[in-house]
């Protein structure tokens, strides 16, 4: 006869997990309809990507859109350059790019090597092929909420959390005014994005880098997050102690890690997952939160300017929450 279990050894009620897998199969699914449609246009979406130098991360993100788009039936090239090249030449492979017809859209890898500053790179690329919406004129058209591409990370990161709201049976077109949603990081690829997409849905953002957290004042404002999302880079930032009760997490973080036991690389993110998740309502994991939705969005940017390019036309007009 087994004991009774003592309450406080009962397994404590835990987060929902926000499984960002089953979200990216049923974009890819949509997507493989939007190319078979625009296929039998005679086009072909074609993305190219830049990968500089052999940064981990950035090397296991082309493998994984490389086959994202060679399963999607896209044209797929990438320019792979040594780490110590020069700026003039990365500027160069880029105006290739953007000349090139069979390449709809352009992804520069980063981190980018020191010599080269990004913002040069950025400026270069062609605003109809630049899905990450990192040129100034779509990083501006972002901003004043008319954009032509939603950067494909911080739309991932909305795109599980409308979907987690809609399954619980929430609004998401109203589910976020008047709540709080705080940011940790403020890269312009990440951040700042998911800054601007919080204001575009009515939202109280508190943005946080690495000064809030120097000054040790982060878990101040972490803790006043209804939604927190998480995108510095730093693995176990933040802890149970960093979040309220009931609070819904998107970890964005992806960092490789030695694992003890077999001592191959295993990814964490930001967030202390296990911990975290005994006080949130709902938490995405890593791996298998944001990154699958991440890379299916590149491709559905890849398709947009496929069509834009195709119809010769202006991008999307309208602010796009959940754009499927
Ligand atoms: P980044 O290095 O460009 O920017 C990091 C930001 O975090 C900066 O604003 C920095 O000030 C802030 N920061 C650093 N340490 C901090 C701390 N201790 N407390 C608070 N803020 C801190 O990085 P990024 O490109 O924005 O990427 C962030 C993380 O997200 C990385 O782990 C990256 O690998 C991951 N990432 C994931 C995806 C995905 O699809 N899941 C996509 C892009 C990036």
């Amino acid at each position: 006869v087994s004991e009774p279990v003592a309450p406080n050894e009962q397994e404590p009620e835990r987060g929902h997990i926000i499984d960002g897998n089953a979200a990216a199969a049923e974009l890819g699914t949509h997507l493989a309809a939007e190319v078979a449609a625009l296929s039998a246009r005679q086009f072909q979406p074609g993305l190219a990507t830049v990968l500089v130098g052999d940064e981990y991360t950035a090397r296991a993100y082309e493998r994984r859109v490389r086959r994202l788009a060679d399963r999607l039936s896209c044209h797929y090239v990438t320019e792979a350059l040594s780490s110590d090249v020069e700026e003039a030449d990365v500027l160069a492979i880029v105006g290739k790019l953007n000349a090139d017809p069979r390449v709809s859209g352009i992804l520069i890898l980063r981190p980018l090597p020191r010599q080269i500053t990004e913002a040069d790179v950025f400026r270069t690329l062609d605003p109809g092929k630049d899905i990450e919406a990192v040129h100034p004129v779509n990083a501006g058209r972002l901003a004043l909420g008319q954009p032509r591409f939603v950067p494909s990370t911080p739309a991932s990161c909305y795109h599980l959390l409308d979907h987690y709201l809609e399954a619980s049976g929430r609004n998401p077109g109203s589910f976020y005014q008047g709540r709080t949603i705080v940011v940790v990081g403020r890269s312009n690829n990440v951040g700042k994005p998911a800054i601007l997409l919080g204001l575009a849905r009515g939202a109280i953002v508190v943005s946080c880098d690495e000064h809030a957290f120097r000054a040790g004042r982060l878990r101040e404002f972490t803790r006043q997050a209804d939604v927190l999302i998480v995108a510095a880079g730093v693995p176990g930032l933040v802890g149970a102690d960093d979040v309220r009760p009931g609070v819904i997490v998107i970890d964005v973080g992806i960092n490789p890690v030695p694992d003890r036991g077999s001592g191959r690389v295993r990814l964490v993110g930001d967030v202390d997952f296990e911990a975290v998740r005994r006080r949130a309502e709902a938490i995405s994991p890593v791996p298998g939160g944001v990154g699958p939705v991440t890379d299916v969005w590149l491709l559905h940017n890849t398709v947009i300017a496929a069509k834009m390019a195709a119809e010769q036309g202006p991008g999307p007009a309208s602010y796009p929450t959940s754009a499927w």
